[in-house]
């Protein structure tokens, strides 16, 4: 069972009027679902209980409709209609015995109100800071707007107690939330007693956790969660004034939440920032206050957990991503499993869901966000159906993701692989600059199917369609990938770009197989992804003269979504890339590239020895299609199903391969297959009932 050494990690601890089971403490975090799924969003928070969290939190909750953050899905907490939905949640979250807690957010100079028209109200007048640059300005807010604000905590107070919350979190970090944005200079420039100096930018927090413990603090526990550093020096919220601040106010909130910076700063992926990178930032404070501090850094690692805890620089281990790749993580340690915790590889795909109001997903978890709409659990698997075994071809994610949940079914499985490694993309990616965590993705599947009696891997065994049909096995499951095109045919070319056949030209394929290229080189980015920003680190750290163009505005556009298109940026910028922006390509000639404006079509010659293409991915399908050719012959050879899944179907990130692959994994024998699309959606919905008029 569980090693010693973990037990203080099960050690109860109170948090106000209440007791914590354990210390771990999943802080907020949003998931895509929001207001839109709340039934998806309170499944996926019970299935964390059941993984054994000894706190449960909410994503941000808005609280008075004169602040939200639209296009943003959150939860909303407007009027007494919102509470059913969110005691189903508080109800999910405590089935097992945690806390359960409600983060609720007055966004003040961060909610642009698109939805409800109104006009937003901050400490001092300004333009509203978003993500897209809305051309909205906040009002300043008057006394009589802070007595109501106030007032408006106070309800939402008594609300989330009527939900059946045991915990609130009053959101100022980030840059999101109303406290942080009376704590700061930056933020607040009023000249009145709410203004100036730090006991007068408190002031506003003082008062409305005085007003809210006033009217639930007696069954009820309020945290605070304050960012660790605006990241502005002294023009905003410090770290060493977070210190002053809390030192001043020891014992204002119940629990002090600390979370760095800005949200980019504080989920940093890990291309740019390590487990428990917050460390330094965080340590001493405790010291400041007899309250008990729960601080985030990606933890996945049971010992770090327990190092900040011992050294004491945290009282409880807060996690959001690590908690999404592995509802089950606080359970694995406890039952002495840790070779099976399913790590966070930091890629952030699973912000993308809040960043794209698409649905949440994860890398390492492919049943986040489908608990409820496909009945998805993240640790149990039905039996298999009425076949016995399966061959699966290709061993990148989507082959190994599928492989390991069909041997959890029962099914024998063999994989065959190409290569002599195994892993496809992955085996590759991992190796280039920032990227060595994403190898998890393989070694965490390559671990469980090593200890499964069921798995039969099989390296260096290329198959063709000959072996399939001799080999016998009842499924066939194609994931069999894909190769990045050297022809450019991506976004801005449809069809091949012209060539003059001379100038070298490169894909991520090539480089990733060790041919590289050498001088001037360009890197062309039409896929917008991490991969054309990561291609041109990699040559300028082995000494190329590197350009970086792209038609797009930004540099990597699609990582604005995974928070992390001003790192990668600065770090090109670092690196000595030039950055060509808004910058297409109109044909390669013989010693250079004739550039095109992305808006102007204005040309220009820009002379290299080199183009690494990053445009798109063809599908290896070439095995599914010569199967399908022969399925007259399928009978025989005893084949029932031959399917093609993951990039060999359609190219994609790394997240859209686990899917599929855990997809294919579910549904064999069950009657559902793409290729027999009923007339209805694949999962559940959650359908608003229309409003009586
Ligand atoms: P995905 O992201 O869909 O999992 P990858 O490209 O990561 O796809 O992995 C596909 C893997 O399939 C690669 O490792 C490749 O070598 C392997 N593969 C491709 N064709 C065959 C084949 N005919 N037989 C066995 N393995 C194959
Ligand atoms: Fe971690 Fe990536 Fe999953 Fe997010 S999507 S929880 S960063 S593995």
């Amino acid at each position: 069972m569980r090693d010693p050494r973990y037990d203080i990690l099960f050690e109860p601890m109170a948090i106000g009027p209440l007791t914590a089971k354990n210390r771990f403490y999943q802080v907020p975090h949003c998931n895509g679902g929001g207001y839109r799924d709340p039934s998806a969003a309170a499944a996926m928070r019970g299935v964390k209980a059941e993984g054994g969290w000894g706190v449960i939190f909410t994503e941000q909750t808005e609280m008075h409709p004169t602040s939200e953050i639209t296009p943003f899905i959150e939860l909303r907490l407007w009027e007494d209609k919102d509470i059913p939905m969110l005691r189903k949640m508080a109800r999910a979250m405590k089935i097992h015995g945690a806390l359960a807690g409600i983060q609720l957010a007055y966004s003040g100079i961060n909610g642009p109100n698109m939805y409800t028209k109104e006009v937003p109200l901050a400490p001092t007048a300004l333009p509203i800071r978003t993500f897209t640059n809305d051309p909205v300005q906040a009002r300043a807010m008057d006394k009589n707007d802070i007595r109501n604000l106030r007032r408006w905590f106070v309800t939402a107070a008594k609300r989330c107690k009527a939900a059946e919350f045991d915990l609130i979190c009053l959101y100022g970090a980030h840059g999101f939330g109303i406290f942080q944005h009376f704590l700061s200079r930056a933020t607040n420039q009023r000249s009145d007693e709410y203004g100036g100096s730090l006991e007068n930018r408190s002031r506003f927090a003082r008062e409305v956790i005085s007003d809210m413990r006033d009217a639930v603090g007696d069954t009820m526990a309020l945290t605070l969660r304050v960012s660790l550093d605006e990241t502005i020096g002294d023009l905003g919220f410090s770290n060493a004034e977070v210190r002053d601040f809390i030192e001043m106010n020891r014992d204002l909130p119940d629990l002090w939440d600390l979370a760095q910076g800005t949200w980019e700063d504080c989920s940093g992926p890990s291309r740019f920032k390590e487990e428990a990178a917050q460390e330094q930032l965080v340590r001493g404070i405790r010291e400041l206050t007899e309250k008990p501090v729960v601080g985030v850094g990606r933890f996945t690692s049971p010992d770090v957990m327990v190092r900040m805890i011992r050294s004491g620089t945290l009282d409880f281990i807060g996690c959001a991503r690590p908690s999404i790749a592995d509802p089950f993580l606080p359970k694995k340690v406890e039952e002495g499993r840790i070779e099976d915790i399913r790590e966070c590889i930091g890629c952030n795909i699973c912000i993308t869901g809040d960043m794209t109001q698409g649905m949440g997903r994860c890398t390492q978890n492919p049943t986040w966000m489908e608990e409820w709409r496909r009945g998805w659990h993240p640790e149990k698997i039905a039996a298999r159906g009425e076949s016995e075994n399966v061959l699966v071809i290709g061993s990148g994610p989507a082959g190994l993701e599928a492989a390991r949940a069909l041997s959890m079914r029962g099914y024998d499985v063999a994989v065959a692989e190409a290569r002599e490694a195994f892993g496809g993309r992955v085996a590759r990616e991992r190796h280039l600059p920032g990227l060595s965590a994403w190898g998890r993705v393989v070694d965490y599947r390559l671990y469980q199917l090593g200890q499964r009696p069921n798995v039969q891997m099989y390296q260096g065994s290329e198959l063709g369609p000959d072996e399939v049909l001799d080999l016998g096995f009842q499924n066939v499951c194609i994931a069999t990938g894909s190769r990045w095109r050297a022809d450019g045919v991506a976004r801005q070319h449809v069809m091949p770009i012209p060539t003059a056949g001379r100038l070298p030209v490169f894909t991520p394929d090539d480089i990733m197989e060790g041919r590289l290229p050498s001088g001037r080189v360009v890197v062309f980015d039409d896929d917008h992804y991490y991969m054309g920003g990561v291609m041109a680190e990699l040559l300028a750290q082995k000494g190329c003269q590197v350009t970086l163009a792209t038609p797009s505005a930004y540099v990597s556009d699609w990582t604005i979504n995974t928070l992390e298109q001003g790192a990668i940026h600065r770090r090109l910028a670092a690196a000595g890339v030039k950055i060509v922006l808004n910058t297409g390509i109109a044909a390669i000639g013989e010693d250079g590239i004739e550039t095109c404006c992305s808006y102007t079509d204005a040309r220009s010659a820009l002379p290299c020895d080199a183009l690494v293409m990053v445009a798109s991915r063809q599908s290896n399908d070439i095995l599914f299609h010569a199967l399908k050719a022969r399925a007259a012959d399928w009978a025989d050879a005893g084949i029932r199903s031959v399917q093609l899944i993951g990039d060999a179907a359609a190219p994609g990130p790394i997240a859209w391969a686990t899917f599929a692959g855990h997809r294919y994994a579910r549904e064999l024998d069950t009657g559902v297959w793409q290729e027999d699309w009923g007339d209805q959606p694949s999962f559940r919905r959650e359908i608003t009932d229309l409003a009586v008029d």
